[in-house]
């Protein structure tokens, strides 16, 4: 992608290197995960459905890297007289008799085995019983472990975990890892992919600074790992361990020295100053039906500050949800054309597309500024027409999909591309548009306040304009939480306000990952509801085809339509200031700042707006606190930090096991204070050998590609 870019930039400050795509070492870990032991295409499909990504199938490295998120301790090896009831022990015990059930009993069959200090029964329930005489012969010396229990007056261990001889015993690891599972796919199979892929571990150069890993105490790599998997207390599996923080560093590291090769790259391409003379602004700020709030005014004089020096812009403008980021972004966009260049502003989905469009034409208009919407669904014949007035400079500006950053797309002279709610494009994707024209100003807008530290993570050095806060007269949201048991009220509720020409946003359950279930659910709610209230009900999700949702949307936007009962596509960006209502049902399933985002569609208007959020009971600790922060704040920014501080808290209740948004180990909850350190290790890194060629260079470009850093690996292949 990076390639066919070098005709518009100057001097690239990375040369192609003549290695093979990935480096010899890596390829035992990116083999697809039947190159290991064991592992034949059935395992490998079951391996695919809990590590698979899109794309691509299960590799030795996705199975390294799913860590064990529970340890069970077999270290307790006392006589049974001794023995703790209900916990987990190893006993070494004589087999005395075997009491099989009678040949039609359901009984179980039970094992009796002793030492001198007393007996416990092992009880097998529906097991095959020459694999009980073959593993516990009479008179055999056995190690056995599992849970005691106490039942009847009697001890016993029902289905022990672990049964063996003393061959065995060595074998038998005493911190055992616990990892996720997917059904069908035993522990042991796992553990035994991830045995044979501990064998296959290469023994990295290191790209670690000593004294970074001295001091913060961090082993080798292929040690770390080998501990996690292999732990030897239970500690050594925790993220704030050792080995734990071996991998989130490596991870962190990667992530910043990518972000800092891809921003040099683009600093490096140099900047043009695009100086506007505010006439086509002055025109739009007087077409509005309100003058700019405070903070917008200042975010627009950085930005416009920004494009008027001769270096590049990279920044991110974030507000929360309704601060007004669109009108800060078109005024940017204007001030670009008044220097008579292009502007592209590119948004996640269709329905925004369209949204925007709508919205900026009339100001566009009343400028002068030639305007073009493009997304995937254009004929053939209105697409053949934008590109031509893109190529041509007969148009200003294009509001557009991920069509914007096709190959076909060419522009006369782009100078700005802003790129709204970013979080749903990948870096790459941010940096095709801004390489579609010379010293392309980037600006990047968010609507999820992301706190400093994911900032870092996500844009580096990426300068920030924050708008926090909102036009003046918005009135405070009534947020309320109520269990899903008291639906009639709710709906009883819903009616009356419909009445009196409420429009209500009904958003319903996102089902982990399962598409066709949260369709299915909200189908289901949609036709409860049309029962009652008939044609003022409409449905839209995710698989409906681009032009029902926008017909769906623009009937629910001019009041045809009054009950609008949607998955979670309306979450992003969605603008009808006349809805007052939203219902979130499962609101137990929403992270925080989905909910604040999805209650971000109401108190738009005037207004006066409420937010319910239909909880099913009984609610989790962590469910409960954030119904608590959605009722007692709408300050997003505060929103975010507690969302962070909650997942940090889901770990301790057992919930997390995997890496941030982002991540696959590296968890910003836990792992924020080694993000600073690894930023200033990646820039001070890259300052003395940006063309990764020292030999600690090489090392990481290892760390590169085995956290598939794309962007900075294409940079590093582009030359
Ligand atoms: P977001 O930051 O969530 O993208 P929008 O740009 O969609 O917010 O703006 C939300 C609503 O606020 C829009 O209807 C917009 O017209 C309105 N708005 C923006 N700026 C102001 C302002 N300064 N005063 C009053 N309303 C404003
Ligand atoms: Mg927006």
């Amino acid at each position: 992608m990076f390639g066919e870019t070098g005709s518009s930039l100057s001097a690239p400050p990375f040369r192609s290197y003549d290695r093979p795509v990935r480096p010899a070492l890596l390829n035992t870990l990116f083999a697809p995960a039947t190159a290991l032991s064991g592992i034949g295409p059935k395992l490998a499909a079951l391996l695919d459905r809990l590590l698979a990504e899109p794309g691509r199938r299960a590799r030795v490295i996705d199975v390294l890297l799913h860590l064990p998120h529970a340890t069970i301790d077999r270290r307790a090896r006392p006589k049974i007289r001794d023995a703790m009831r209900d916990s987990i022990v190893t006993l070494e015990v004589s087999v005395v008799e075997h009491r099989p059930p009678g040949r039609f009993s359901k009984a179980p069959y039970r094992v009796l085995v002793e030492d001198e200090t007393g007996d416990v029964q092992l009880v097998f329930f529906l097991t095959n019983h020459a694999w009980i005489e073959k593993s516990l012969p009479v008179g055999a010396r056995r190690w056995v472990s599992g849970k005691l229990e106490l039942w009847d007056g009697h001890l016993q261990m029902v289905h022990p975990d672990r049964i063996v001889d003393e061959a065995g015993l060595d074998k038998l690891a005493a911190i055992e890892p616990v990892y996720g599972l997917t059904e069908g796919l035993s522990p042991r199979v796992l553990a035994r992919a991830v045995e044979s892929a501990l064998a296959r571990l290469p023994t990295f150069p290191e790209w670690l600074d000593s004294s970074l890993q001295e001091q913060r105490g961090l082993p080798a790599l292929r040690d770390a790992l080998a501990r996690l998997h292999r732990p030897q207390a239970p500690e050594d599996i925790e993220p704030t361990a050792p080995p734990y923080l071996r991998l989130a560093y490596d991870e962190l590291l990667a992530n910043q020295l990518a972000l800092v090769m891809v921003r040099a790259r683009m600093r490096e391409a140099g900047g043009r100053a695009s100086v506007g003379d505010g006439r086509l602004v002055r025109t739009i700020e007087a077409a509005l039906p309100f003058s700019l709030t405070a903070a917008q005014r200042a975010a627009l004089d950085e930005i416009r500050t920004d494009l008027a020096a001769p270096r590049r812009m990279l920044r991110l403008l974030q507000g929360d949800v309704g601060s007004g980021k669109t009108v800060v972004a078109l005024l940017a966009m204007a001030s670009m054309v008044e220097a008579g260049r292009q502007a592209a502003l590119m948004v996640p989905t269709e329905i925004l597309a369209r949204q925007h469009f709508e919205r900026i034409r009339p100001l566009a208009e009343a400028a002068g500024i030639r305007l073009a919407l493009m997304t995937g669904r254009d004929a053939a014949a209105q697409r053949a027409r934008n590109l031509e007035g893109l190529a041509s400079g007969e148009l200003d500006v294009v509001i557009g999909t991920h069509a914007l950053f096709q190959e076909a797309v060419a522009f006369r002279d782009l100078g700005l591309a802003v790129i709204d709610e970013q979080h749903r494009f990948g870096v790459h994707q941010r940096l095709a548009l801004g390489q579609k024209g010379e010293a392309v100003d980037v600006l990047v807008m968010t609507a999820t306040p992301i706190p400093r530290t994911l900032v870092l993570t996500f844009f580096g050095d990426m300068d920030v304009s924050t708008l926090r806060e909102r036009p003046a007269g918005r009135l405070p949201i009534d947020t309320r939480a109520v269990p899903l048991d008291r639906l009639d009220e709710v709906i009883a509720g819903i009616g009356r306000a419909i009445a009196t020409g409420a429009r209500v946003y009904w958003i319903c359950p996102l089902v982990a990952e399962n598409e066709d279930l949260d369709v299915a659910a909200a189908t289901a709610r949609f036709k409860e509801l049309r029962e009652i209230f008939g044609e003022a009900v409409a449905i839209v999700h995710g698989q409906m085809k681009g032009r029902d949702k926008d017909d769906v949307m623009e009937r629910f936007r001019n009041g045809a339509t009054q009950i609008l009962v949607a998955t979670t596509v309306v979450e992003v960006g969605v603008d009808v200031p006349q809805a007052t209502i939203i219902v979130i049902e499962h609101a137990e399933r929403f992270g925080l700042a989905q909910m604040h985002q999805l209650r971000g569609r109401v108190g738009r208007g005037a207004a006066k707006s409420s937010c319910l959020l239909l909880y099913k009971r009984p609610l989790g600790p962590v469910a409960k606190a954030r119904l608590e922060i959605m009722r007692e704040t709408d300050d997003g920014f505060r929103i975010a930090e507690e969302d962070l501080r909650l997942r940090g808290e889901g770990e301790v209740l057992g919930v997390r096991q995997s890496g941030s948004p982002g991540f696959r180990v590296a968890r910003l909850e836990l792992h924020g204070d080694l993000l600073a350190t690894a930023r200033e290790d990646a820039k001070l890194a890259f300052a003395r050998d940006p063309l990764l060629t020292s030999r600690r260079g090489a090392a990481l470009q290892l760390l590169l590609y085995l956290f598939e850093r794309d962007e900075a690996i294409r940079l590093l292949r582009a030359g």
